[in-house]
């Protein structure tokens, strides 16, 4: 079967197509992404109502691109799935409309699906690896270690009681003047500085339970910031370097605690995971991190591509397949869900007085 997929929720217009090879691993035919960052630039963020008329503006195009890029067209297409959140309203609106409305024309199933569930499926996609993995899921809007046992089955271990990492990548950025999106001018910065020039803090360390925290850590770069200003670049490239490194060491702490109750739970796996999905997978010092406590606690690190660990339509394309494959489709009634929780009910809530 052939899952188009769409992807709305943010800031990319994202439309996908992935299938199964013969040996049923999958396949990503397509995997077209129109990124907003241009219009929203000069607002160092993301604008909800610019980003949905930018939606709504492009994902036609952006349809017919997969479905093209793919060689298919509808009729080779054997059901249509869409984020419908969490996520900014009106992106979601778009892309569950266009979706709902190809599923309705064509007599397709459609699958709603959680964008938290592609980011937490995305190690599948690529790796082809079995349930159950630990997946640190470290994007834009969230940071949580999470017990992946099945489709739609996660186990929320620990979680940001405060900002995501990657909006204290972005936060960081913006305070220091750097590009948006923030992650990847922070690391290009910190690649140049100095980590030991700043002492900042290292929040939770040594705690017993699994939770994040990254807003003293933002705090404390302000503060550094303005008792060194005006900022010379090789300031910005140490704050950089001790932020990154102090994110980095925050990751391996809780990582290292999490992986060791996944070893004590779990002692019979024949093929043990830990996996990383969302954006911040792309970070070279928490991959290095990561890497070092895969290997000492003798499991396997897969880590995505970066280009299917941010924003895409292949892994929304990809979860679709796999609730397909299951029976989960939804009824085109599913609402859109700005805020859900991916550990909060395996399905959307069927709305509209149903
Ligand atoms: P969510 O999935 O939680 O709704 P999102 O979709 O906006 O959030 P992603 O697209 O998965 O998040 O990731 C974007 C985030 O990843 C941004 O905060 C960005 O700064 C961060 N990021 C990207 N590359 C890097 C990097 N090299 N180092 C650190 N952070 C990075
Ligand atoms: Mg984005
Ligand atoms: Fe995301």
């Amino acid at each position: 079967p052939l899952v188009l997929g769409i992807e709305t929720s943010c800031d990319e217009t994202a439309a996908s197509v992935v299938g199964r090879d013969a040996d049923g691993r999958p396949l990503i035919l397509s995997n077209v992404i129109l990124s907003q960052i241009e219009e929203h630039a000069a607002f160092g963020g993301v604008v909800p109502e610019i980003a949905a008329r930018a939606h709504a503006e492009a994902i036609g195009g952006i349809v017919r691109a997969a479905l093209h890029e793919a060689g298919v067209d509808l009729s080779g297409i054997s059901a249509v799935a869409a984020t419908v959140g969490p996520g900014l309203v009106g992106g979601l609106i778009v892309g569950a409309m266009t979706s709902k409305a190809i599923a309705a024309a064509r007599g397709l199933p459609f699958v709603g699906v959680n964008h938290l569930e592609g980011h937490a499926l995305t190690p599948r996609l690529t790796d082809a690896l079995a349930y159950p993995y630990l997946l640190l899921l470290v994007s834009g809007g969230h940071t949580q270690i999470l017990l992946v046992s099945g489709l739609g089955r996660y186990e929320r271990w620990g979680t940001t009681i405060d900002d995501a990492l990657g909006e204290a990548f972005d936060k960081t950025a913006k305070l220091l003047e750097l590009p948006h999106p923030g992650g990847p001018a922070v690391e290009r910065m910190a690649a140049r500085g100095d980590p030991r020039r700043f002492a900042l803090p290292r929040p939770l360390r040594g705690e017993k339970r699994l939770d994040f925290s990254f807003s003293g850590l933002k705090t404390a770069v302000r503060q550094a910031a303005q008792a060194n200003a005006p900022l010379r670049e090789a300031d910005v490239a140490d704050l950089c370097a001790g932020f990154q490194a102090a994110a980095a060491e925050a990751v391996r702490d809780r990582v290292d605690l999490a992986l060791s109750r996944f070893r004590r739970e779990l002692p019979d796996l024949a093929d043990p995971v830990l996996a990383v999905a969302g954006g911040v997978a792309a970070n070279g010092a928490i991959r290095a991190a990561l890497a070092e406590l895969a290997a000492r606690h003798g499991v396997r690190l897969v880590s995505p591509p970066t280009a299917l660990c941010t924003d895409n339509a292949a892994m929304i394309a990809y979860a679709g397949l796999e609730r397909l494959e299951a029976g989960l489709v939804d009824p085109l009634t599913v609402p859109v869900r700005p805020r859900w929780p991916l550990d909060g009910g395996a399905a959307p809530l069927v709305g509209f007085g149903k």
